[in-house]
């Protein structure tokens, strides 16, 4: 019996570890530059709280989540998104109120019932934030910055910012008449998808990949032209301080985000570093889910990085060799039961300097484990034979220079300090 990876799924191996820590590193470091914290939320929620707040016409929660029933018969899900799980723990910890700005992120899997496909995995990483108690532009404007920050922080470049205003609950009610308007015609030529979201959420038709769909999807009416006052106002503000910052952006009437919860802004990042444009991340405000799930009414802002993708930028590029690999410092070469076992015990005093250092485990021969530290990128090997057991020192070898000279036990760790 040979057991495999779950379809969906993959292993990262160690050969790919040091990308993803890299790319994480990179990640807390810019999030803490921006004064934000971490939150780290359970793997699963009760399902109740996707369904409210992604919304159940999405394709997220009709279709794709992971859904179960526990030993007490709950129903819970495993996390499509971590927008409603920080919402909920924040509100559950009373860390956010209408006069304080609070600043949270987060890096974690998610996972989603789709169709797997190249980048496409149904457990997923997700790297984001969640900013609550503003409802100023800056703010928008300071998301998307530390958004674009964390790429250039990895040194992708190339980098395009699309941008759409959804409206609020005021007006968009008239953009939704104006899209059932735009749609009745064609409808009954659209996809199955489609005519259930002209029922129930007209707005998700802009969602729709589906081909046939296209055609009437590119002449509908865009969003930016029934926005209120009030959200007209917060666009052109937003526009102003991504002006000031020098960020180039393109509005982008079709970018509704695929799901319910989204007021005013929303946004996306794309990169061409894999061929096509595609997205990497995305975000925008939210100013009624805190209140819809339970909490004052906090408006709210924030974004979502998948990082499967970045991954690959970072694969295919040459940025990720900026950074030098921990390696080992020194590996120990040791003959006989002897050597071994003083070897056993240097090796445990040189860890103790935070010196990363590895010993053979296989009794090989000593050819054989000067390979092996030489595999291991190990900058010194130190040789520990009968001879040298008698004489309590051993030969230290430089592996870039060939080098060697006799170093007394005692004297190794002064050696390498
Ligand atoms: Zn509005
Ligand atoms: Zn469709």
């Amino acid at each position: 019996m040979k057991y495999s990876v779950p379809r969906g799924t993959k292993d990262i191996l160690p050969q790919e570890t040091p990308i993803w820590q890299h790319l994480e590193a990179v990640f807390r470091r810019v999030f803490s530059l921006f004064g934000y914290q971490e939150v780290r939320t359970p793997i699963f929620e009760s399902t109740e709280l996707f369904a409210r707040s992604i919304g159940t016409t999405t394709d997220i929660v009709a279709k794709e989540m992971y859904e179960f029933k526990d030993r007490k018969g709950r129903s819970l899900t495993l996390r499509p998104e971590e927008t409603a799980p920080v919402v909920r723990a924040a509100l559950e910890n009373n860390l956010i109120s209408p006069d304080n700005v609070t600043k949270l992120y987060y890096i974690g899997p998610m996972f989603r019932y789709e169709r797997p496909q190249a980048g496409r995995q149904r457990q997923f990483h997700q790297a984001g934030v969640e900013v609550f108690g503003s409802n100023s532009p800056s703010l928008d404007a300071e998301v998307i910055l530390l958004n674009l920050e964390l790429f250039k922080g990895l040194g992708i470049r190339d980098l395009g910012l699309n941008l759409n205003s959804v409206g609020c609950s005021k007006c968009r009610p008239n953009y939704t008449k104006n899209l059932q308007e735009h749609f009745k015609e064609n409808i009954k030529n659209m996809c199955e998808d489609c005519r259930t979201r002209f029922e129930h959420n007209p707005l998700r038709i802009l969602d729709c990949k589906n081909a046939n769909c296209q055609q009437t999807i590119e002449a509908a009416p865009a969003s930016i032209n029934t926005l209120c006052d009030e959200c007209r106002d917060h666009l052109n503000e937003l526009m102003k301080f991504l002006k000031i910052a020098g960020v180039e952006y393109v509005i982008n009437n079709r970018l509704v985000r695929g799901l319910d919860y989204y007021t005013k802004t929303t946004f996306e990042i794309t990169s061409n570093a894999l061929g096509a444009q595609n997205a990497v991340s995305g975000g925008g405000r939210y100013d009624n889910l805190v209140e819809q799930l339970g909490g004052k009414a906090i408006p709210a802002v924030g974004f979502a990085v998948g990082m499967e993708r970045i991954v690959e930028i970072l694969k295919k590029s040459e940025i990720r060799n900026q950074k030098s690999e921990q390696g080992i410092i020194l590996f120990l070469a040791t003959m006989g039961e002897e050597g071994q076992v003083k070897g056993f015990e240097l090796l445990k005093e040189i860890r103790s300097l935070g010196i990363a250092a590895e010993m053979d485990y296989l009794g090989k021969s000593l050819k054989a484990q000067l390979k092996v530290a030489d595999r291991l990128g190990a900058k010194y090997v130190y040789i520990i034979g009968d001879d040298e057991i008698a004489k309590e020192s051993g030969i230290l070898k430089t592996m870039a220079t060939s080098e060697q000279q006799e170093v007394k036990f005692e004297l190794l760790k002064e050696a390498l300090k």
